[in-house]
């Protein structure tokens, strides 16, 4: 097994462990959730969800990925820029579409800390999710590199850039806070 597979089923397997204790105690598998100390019914039934999506008419999007670029789509007719980017215009209707890559610095717009997390997000340490504008004009959402908000306000200069995500080891882009003069 990879090491990030061992990393999340080694969570998991400490989730799963602390609900056996609490059923052979009480019968229940309730737990207080760490954070906020509310409690928690955990299903007892299993669903494992992988979604697959379909990238016909992006692929660009990737290969730009891969050369540690962040791609957008313009209409070639109207103008209109696109991100995500769109295979087709929403808005001519056209499917002559360009390919750009996000150079400007953009502005944050709001952010927030996530603390309470998606199930599918356990794994990861606290992060902080912030959206931007750039001067392409369009909004950004991303995950925003930073250690704490306080080293962010509205209206920070921010870079998009390309990352590896971990533990799942793939790549995807982030917001990173930009110095006056980078
Ligand atoms: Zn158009």
């Amino acid at each position: 097994m990879s090491d990030r597979g061992s990393k999340i089923d080694e969570f998991i397997k400490l989730f799963l462990n602390a609900i056996e204790v609490e059923k052979s105690r009480r019968g229940l598998p309730l737990i207080t959730d760490e954070k906020t100390n509310d409690p928690l019914f955990f299903d007892q039934r299993e669903l494992r969800l992988r979604y697959l999506l379909p990238i016909k008419g992006i692929e660009d999007f990737f290969e730009g990925l891969v050369k540690g670029e962040v791609r957008y789509t313009r209409c070639k007719r109207c103008g209109r820029k696109y991100f995500p980017p769109q295979p087709d215009c929403s808005s001519c209707g056209t499917r002559e579409m360009e390919w750009m890559r996000i150079e400007g610095t953009g502005e944050l717009l709001t952010f927030s800390k996530v603390v309470v997390k998606p199930t599918s997000y356990l794994h990861y340490d606290d992060y902080i999710v912030g959206v931007a504008r750039f001067p392409e004009g369009f909004n950004v959402l991303a995950w925003v590199r930073a250690s704490d908000v306080s080293e962010l306000e509205m209206g920070t200069p921010v870079r998009i850039e390309v990352e590896r995500r971990q533990p799942e080891n793939y790549l995807t882009y982030v917001l990173v806070p930009t110095k006056l003069g980078d």
